[in-house]
C-alpha cells in the first residue's frame, strides 16, 4: 500500500508552552573560526586581550563572501580549543572568557528614525554585511548578497512557516517581537525597494495572525499583509512557499530575484532589524532542547555558549544507562553528531536527544511510498541502488542534485531505509 504523506507530527504543542530560560552565565564563549560556508578563518585578536559585545574578533572566509566575527559577551581572549559546530563537525574555536560585565563596544549605538531614513540601498547592504548576517532558518546565506540583487523586487516575503517539527524558534520570534519581525521586513523592503511585503505563516497558527495583524496596524502606511499558507511538510521549502503565499511558481535552481521576489526567514528579518535599528550582530538565539532521553527546556542564549551548559541546566539527559541519538536541528532535516560538546552559532536551532532504538533496514519493497511524497519528484529508490553501484551518470540522469533533504522518504518508507542519507552521499559523489 502506498504511504504517501505530507503530514507528520510536529511535536511542538509542548514545547511552545515551556518557559524561555535567558541564560547569559557561561563562563567561557566558543567561537568557531570556520562554518560549513567558510572552510577558512582567521581571528584578529590575541590571548589575554579584552573584548567587548559586538567587537570584530575574527573573519570566516568563503568562496565567495565573508563573514565577521563578533564577541557576544565582554571578557578576556584565552586561546583555541576543538568543539562540534552546527554542521557537526568538529572545528577550531575562540575562546573569550566572560567578564560577566556585558559592557558593549563603543560601535554598538541606536539610529536615530532620521539616520534610517536617510539610509541608501548600499548602506543597507553595508550594515547587513559588517554584522556577519546570514539566514538563521538553517541556510547561512550572506543576508547582504539577497539585498544588494540589481532585480526589480514586488515583494520580500517574510518565511515564518518553520514546518520542521520540534523547531519553534521562528515562532517564538514572531510571538515575542513580532514588530521586530515588522521593522525588519520594512528596512529590507526598502533595501530592496519592494513595494509589498508578506509574512507566511502557517493556517493553524491563528494566535500568531492575531498577534501579527495587531501589531500591523501601526504600520499602515506600508502594504504588509500576512498569509496563511498549508500546515503540511516541508511547506516552509522556499519555492513551495512562495508558491503559496504569493502565487508565482519559481523552478528549482533559479534566482528568486528574476522572478521579483525576496525571502528572509522571520529571525533573519529580527537580525535586519537589530543590525540597522541598533547596530547589533546576532547575539542570541532560542534554543530547545526536547525528545525522551533529556529533560525538555527552552533557552534564549549567547551565540558561543556551549550546549552542555544547556543540557546541566535542563536537568541532563534522561536514563543515562540507555545509549542517546543526538540531533542538531530538526528530525527531518538535522545532523547526527556522535559527541555533545557542541557549541551555539548563528543557525542554532535544536537538539533532539532520544533513547536509541535499533532499526534493521528491511529490503525495499517496491511500495513507492517514497516517490510519491518526494516534493521535487525524484525517485529515491533509483538513486539508491545507483549510489550503492558507485552510477554517477545515473545519479546525474535521476537529478539527485535537485534533492532538498527534506527527509520524507525515510519519514515513509515501511522497510526502514536512511533514503535520504543515501541521497546526501549521492549528491556528494555525483558533483565530484
Ligand atoms: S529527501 Fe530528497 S529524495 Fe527524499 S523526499 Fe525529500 S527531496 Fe525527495
Ligand atoms: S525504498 Fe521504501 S518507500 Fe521506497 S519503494 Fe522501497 S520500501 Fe517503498
Amino acid at each position: 500500500m502506498i504511504a504517501k504523506t505530507k503530514y507528520i507530527p510536529d511535536g511542538k504543542k509542548e514545547l511552545k508552552e515551556l518557559p524561555i530560560l535567558h541564560y547569559l552565565d557561561a563562563n567561557f564563549l566558543y567561537y568557531p573560526v570556520t562554518s560549513a560556508r567558510c572552510p577558512e578563518g582567521e581571528t584578529c585578536v590575541r590571548g589575554g586581550q579584552f573584548v567587548k559585545i559586538g567587537e570584530v574578533i575574527g573573519t570566516r572566509k568563503g568562496t565567495f563572501f565573508e563573514q565577521p566575527m563578533h564577541a557576544t559577551v565582554s571578557g578576556e581572549v584565552v586561546g583555541y580549543e576543538k568543539r562540534v559546530d552546527q554542521s557537526g563537525k568538529v572545528v577550531d574555536c575562540l575562546i573569550v572568557k566572560n567578564d560577566k560585565k556585558y559592557n558593549f563596544h563603543s560601535s554598538i549605538k541606536d539610529r536615530s528614525e532620521a539616520e534610517i531614513n536617510q539610509l541608501t540601498k548600499e548602506d543597507f547592504v553595508t550594515i547587513v554585511k559588517d554584522a556577519g548576517l546570514v539566514g538563521l532558518g538553517g541556510s547561512a546565506f550572506p543576508t547582504y548578497i539577497k539585498l544588494e540583487s540589481k532585480d526589480p523586487i514586488n515583494v520580500v516575503i517574510a518565511n515564518g512557516v518553520e514546518c520542521e517539527p520540534y523547531l519553534i524558534a521562528d515562532y517564538s520570534v514572531m510571538m515575542n517581537y513580532p514588530h521586530e519581525v515588522i521593522e525588519g521586513l520594512i528596512y529590507a523592503m526598502k533595501a530592496s525597494g519592494a513595494p509589498k511585503g508578506i509574512i507566511a505563516i502557517k493556517k493553524k497558527y491563528t494566535e500568531i495572525a492575531e498577534r501579527l495583524n495587531f501589531s500591523l496596524k501601526q504600520y499602515s502606511n506600508h502594504d504588509i499583509k500576512v498569509v496563511k499558507v498549508g500546515n503540511y511538510y516541508p511547506q516552509g521549502w522556499e519555492l513551495e512557499m512562495i508558491k503559496n503565499a504569493v502565487g508565482i511558481k519559481i523552478p528549482q535552481g533559479e534566482l528568486l530575484s528574476k522572478y521579483g521576489v525576496l525571502n528572509f526567514n522571520v529571525s533573519t528579518l529580527q537580525s535586519i532589524f537589530n543590525a540597522v535599528k541598533k547596530r547589533l550582530p546576532v547575539l542570541e538565539r532560542l534554543f530547545t532542547i526536547s525528545g525522551n532521553g533529556i529533560h525538555n527546556s527552552s533557552f534564549r542564549a549567547r551565540i558561543g555558549t556551549q550546549i552542555p551548559d544547556l543540557i546541566e541546566l535542563a536537568g541532563g539527559y534522561k536514563n543515562v544507562e540507555i545509549p542517546k541519538v543526538l540531533i542538531l536541528g530538526g528530525p527531518m532535516m538535522g545532523v547526527n553528531v556522535t559527541r555533545d560538546d557542541i557549541v551555539m552559532t548563528h543557525t542554532s536551532t535544536s537538539l533532539i536527544v532520544l533513547n536509541e532504538e535499533i532499526f534493521v533496514e528491511e529490503p525495499c519493497i517496491h511500495c513507492a511510498s517514497c516517490v510519491y511524497s518526494c516534493p521535487v519528484s525524484i525517485q529515491p529508490t533509483q538513486i539508491m541502488n545507483a549510489y550503492k553501484v558507485k552510477d554517477k551518470d545515473a545519479l546525474k540522469m535521476l537529478q539527485v542534485n535537485k534533492c532538498i533533504e527534506c527527509g520524507l522518504c525515510s519519514f515513509v518508507c515501511p522497510s526502514k531505509i536512511h533514503l535520504t542519507e543515501y541521497m546526501r552521499l549521492g549528491k556528494r559523489y555525483a558533483s565530484k
